[in-house]
């Protein structure tokens, strides 16, 4: 990070907060130099328009760094992503996103590889892609990036490859077994069809993936789901 100075990044704002009715502040995160706070004054009624402090806006930022703070001082717009706002079921996601990684994001730590997998995903989610096979592709892909996705091609516990009906789930955990290493039969369910679903989610190509239908039930992608977010959750 600069010392002092002005600098230009480009990013995206995660979060904003009015500290006044002219000062507002902004957690942005951005290329090369990870997350971090702005404040913005006069984004109320300036020269830097409302709209492009809000959440899910892209663009270049033209910052100055002094001893008080870092302030920014004009901003180039890439993409606001505003066409989201016109369904409340995903803006609210791409939202719930936004503050996962507000949440998880290590301050000033580049993530660049995981914010072009955030702005794929909001450009997918953007263009009606069923939510929540987008969902677990999203965390999917974030965890992998971190090392700590559940394994989708090998079991769990032995490391054994996953192939054909050999394969097992736990509805608590999020890893996937083989038949030698589910000893209690009742608590594991066959998951051949689970899995051929999760894979085909986050092995798509963007552009296939968005007309695609998938065949789990919603319960089945929200408890896939949720056991990433407890993966997400224990980073805390
Ligand atoms: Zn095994």
């Amino acid at each position: 990070m600069e010392h002092q100075g002005q600098f230009r990044v480009t990013g995206v704002v995660l979060y904003r907060k009015d500290l006044s009715p002219t000062l507002r502040t902004l957690y942005v995160w951005c290329r090369e130099k990870g997350a971090f706070w702005v404040f913005s004054p006069g984004s109320g009624r300036g020269k830097i328009g409302r709209a492009f402090t809000e959440p899910l806006v892209w663009g270049t930022f033209h910052l100055y760094r002094s001893t008080r703070g870092t302030y920014l001082k004009a901003m180039d717009l890439r993409e606001d992503f505003w066409e989201l706002r016109r369904s409340p079921l995903r803006v609210r996601e791409a939202l719930q996103w936004g503050g996962l990684l507000k949440k998880n994001l290590l301050p000033e730590h580049p993530e660049d590889e995981l914010l072009r997998v955030f702005y794929w995903s909001l450009v997918l989610l953007r263009e009606g892609a069923p939510i929540l096979p987008l969902r677990w592709r999203f965390f999917w892909k974030w965890l992998s990036l971190w090392g700590q996705a559940p394994d989708l091609w090998r079991c769990e516990n032995c490391g054994r490859p996953l192939e054909g009906e050999d394969v097992y789930l736990h509805p608590q955990k999020g890893g996937l077994f083989c038949s030698a290493c589910t000893p209690l039969p009742g608590e594991f369910q066959k998951a051949e069809s689970v899995l051929r679903e999760l894979r085909r989610a986050v092995m798509l190509s963007r552009s296939d993936f968005s007309g695609s239908s998938f065949d789990l039930e919603s319960w089945q992608w929200e408890q896939r789901t949720h056991l990433l977010e407890e993966l997400l959750g224990d980073r805390c």
